[in-house]
């Protein structure tokens, strides 16, 4: 399975930079886990082949381009976008997002080959199938409705906390699974702020810590993901002087293999 972060922040030279300020996973090029950069940062190659999109909740940094990366395809879509999320989260897209009054209600909407987007519910703690990979969505601890996903290509499996707090479904599903290649976790902020972490629903790395000793699995590469960009060189120093094994902070634009 390949999976890269894309990038969301450029130089005045337009080359990325390693600062995160939305999230947007792609898979095997062709599914992506939330669209925060979906519109921005794709090749033409990977915007012909992304068809699915997972959204894991409704907040900006997840989804702000993915608006646009539908307006983008519209006259060429063949088949619809398929926007995969909770019915809560769906509810919550057509009413704040997709509104006529933010931007147009894609769901409504046909170009000359059909429908351009359509949503599809997902369910919770069951597995359902999202172009060749499976996956299981469970909520998190974050202060909308969240879901954290488990995806598996049917050899290699990655779990993704997406954005959260303190959680314990999540690691029931993930200690489920016979092995783990990948854990994709968040570090919003760093230690000096975990009021704000804790209001917000989101890790520093001391919290992050004391979380996987949830986990039961050993030897996975696990990536932190989601670093507030004005705080990345503290959280960086602090998720360094953990020591854990095989810690280190995703780089937006490198494609990872497992
Ligand atoms: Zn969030
Ligand atoms: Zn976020």
């Amino acid at each position: 399975m390949r999976i890269q972060l894309l990038p969301s922040t450029f130089d005045g030279q337009g080359v990325a930079t390693l600062e995160q300020r939305l999230t947007c996973f792609l898979i095997d090029d062709c599914v992506a886990v939330d669209g925060g950069s979906i519109a921005i940062a794709l090749t033409n190659d990977q915007r012909s082949k992304v068809r699915d999109i997972i959204v894991t909740h409704p907040h900006l940094d997840h989804i702000a381009s993915l608006p646009i990366f539908i307006d983008d395809l519209y006259p060429t879509l063949k088949e619809p976008l398929r926007v995969h999320a909770t019915p809560e989260v769906i509810g919550l897209l057509e009413r704040d997002v997709f509104n006529w009054n933010v931007y147009p209600r894609f769901s409504d909407l046909k170009n000359d080959y059909g429908p351009v987007m359509e949503y599809v519910p997902i369910p919770l703690d069951s597995t359902f199938r999202v172009a060749h990979l499976d996956v299981i969505a469970v909520p998190v601890n974050h202060i909308v409705p969240t879901v954290g996903l488990l995806v598996s290509d049917g050899q290699k499996s990655v779990a993704f906390s997406s954005d959260t707090a303190e959680t314990e479904e999540f690691w029931r599903i993930v200690n489920e699974v016979k092995e783990l290649d990948a854990l994709l976790i968040e570090a919003s902020f760093p230690d000096r702020m975990s009021k704000l972490a804790a209001v917000s629903r989101h890790f520093t790395p001391a919290s992050l810590s004391q979380e996987l000793k949830k986990l039961n699995h050993n030897g996975m590469d696990i990536m932190a993901v989601h670093l507030k960009p004005t705080y990345r060189e503290e959280i960086v120093n602090e998720l360094n002087a953990l020591n854990i094994p095989k810690l280190r902070v995703m780089e937006p634009g490198k494609v990872y293999s497992w």
